[in-house]
């Protein structure tokens, strides 16, 4: 039976990985991988985690399962993070693996309430939102989203292209930090979007990976606070990989807000299902260590210090990227690149012109030139924007 499998396309990132170890050329830059990497090319563990972990090894006295929704202190205090203010009489949340997790059960919970839902999406998007529908079989359609020539949003195609959902179906959106773009909404195109799918009645979801990596905990929460206060019904895919470095730990957030709270409790049954049928009791460390953090002023504190640290980081690689290219290619059309927010940002080079990068240069980026920002530091900043330009981009 099993040699009937049919091989599946290898995971172009990873493929990507793989040729970046088998490179042997000093000076090797890696923009692919989608991990927060510090200066050193670490990927840390942050201070407060190490210091959560400790505390629940000295205090934890059982691991027996956890409920099928996952702790309530980890959902009452993510939830808070994410929406500031928490409607508890329309919220439904539960623990997921990962944000990834938190996305795939949103599309069951939707196809589950509509079994004829479609799914807009940007184009582009994270690739994994695309397989996950094919996966899963759900009609999804892309809509317009990044303008090649400034590499901003193209707004006037995207509302053109949303308003076309109708009741019932779902609009994916970046809560912030568009991966793989960078290309993000204001708060007025935020506004505009809210007025569309209210006069539509389709369900915003709202894919929010990079809370804190982009202008603070708050500023990056801003448009799906928005979204949360003004529409009757919206689920968010919250993930705590980037925010908290804790990737490998699986811990993200599935959030309801429903129209009232009858809708609500049958929304928090449905997702506790969900839970039950994919992977049953949520995982919980990672979910604790947020627990932990979160709930204590100091170690909380601590945290939001060391990833204001890290997208300081990001800025300035951002800032100082932008600025080398400026003057290497006497023109301000790079200058995105800083307006960009988050760990990636779509270059808009040519296939061959990445493949040049590579070859000539050691530089490896994902195929449609997303660079990520978190893989360079101020040495390599000026080597990249010399080779770009090299490039001809
Ligand atoms: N959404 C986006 C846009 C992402 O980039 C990622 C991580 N690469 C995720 C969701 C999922 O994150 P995780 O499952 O690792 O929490």
């Amino acid at each position: 039976m099993l040699s009937n499998l049919k091989p599946q396309a290898p995971d172009k990132i990873l493929m990507l990985i793989e040729e970046f170890k088998g490179d042997t050329r000093q000076g090797k830059i890696d923009l692919g991988v989608g991990v927060y990497k510090d200066p050193n090319g670490v990927t840390p563990v942050m201070r407060a985690v190490k210091e959560a972990e400790k505390r629940i090894w000295e205090s934890q006295t059982s691991k027996a399962y956890t409920v099928l929704a996952g702790e309530a202190d980890y959902r009452n205090a993510l939830a808070a993070m994410v929406l500031g203010d928490v409607p508890a009489d329309r919220t439904a949340s539960v623990a997921t693996v990962g944000g990834t997790g938190a996305i795939r059960q949103a599309l069951e919970l939707a196809r589950m309430a509509n079994p004829d839902v479609t799914v807009y999406v940007s184009d582009p998007t994270w690739p994994n939102h695309l397989s996950i529908m094919k996966f899963m079989g759900l009609p999804f359609v892309e809509y317009r989203y990044f303008d090649n020539e400034t590499r901003g949003v193209d707004f006037e195609a995207m509302k053109a292209d949303i308003a076309k959902a109708g009741k019932g179906d779902v609009v994916l959106l970046h809560g912030c930090c568009h991966n793989p773009t960078g290309a993000n909404l204001t708060l007025d195109q935020w506004q505009e979007v809210v007025a569309i799918l209210e006069k539509s009645g389709a369900i915003p979801l709202i894919d929010l990976a990079y809370q804190g990596f982009g202008d603070g905990l708050d500023a990056d929460a801003q448009g799906t606070r928005l979204v949360a206060s003004r529409l009757p019904e919206v689920l968010i895919a919250a993930s705590c990989s980037k925010n908290f470095g804790i990737y490998r730990e699986r811990t993200g957030l599935l959030i309801a807000l429903t129209e009232n709270a009858e809708a609500r409790d049958l929304t928090q049954g449905a997702m506790a299902f969900l839970n039950r049928q994919n992977f049953s009791f949520p995982p919980d460390h990672g979910a604790r260590v947020v627990s932990t953090i979160l709930t204590d002023d100091g170690l909380r504190g601590d945290w939001m210090a060391e990833l204001e640290e890290i997208r300081n980081t990001l800025l300035g690689l951002r800032d100082q990227l932008a600025s080398e290219l400026r003057s290497l290619s006497d023109s301000d059309r790079f200058d995105f690149i800083a307006r960009h927010r988050g760990m990636f940002s779509r270059l808009g080079a040519t296939p061959e012109q990445v493949q040049t990068l590579k070859q000539e240069s050691g530089i490896y980026m994902v195929g449609d030139s997303r660079l990520n920002i978190a893989g360079l530091n101020r040495d390599t900043v000026p080597v990249l924007a010399r080779a770009i330009v090299e490039a001809g981009i």
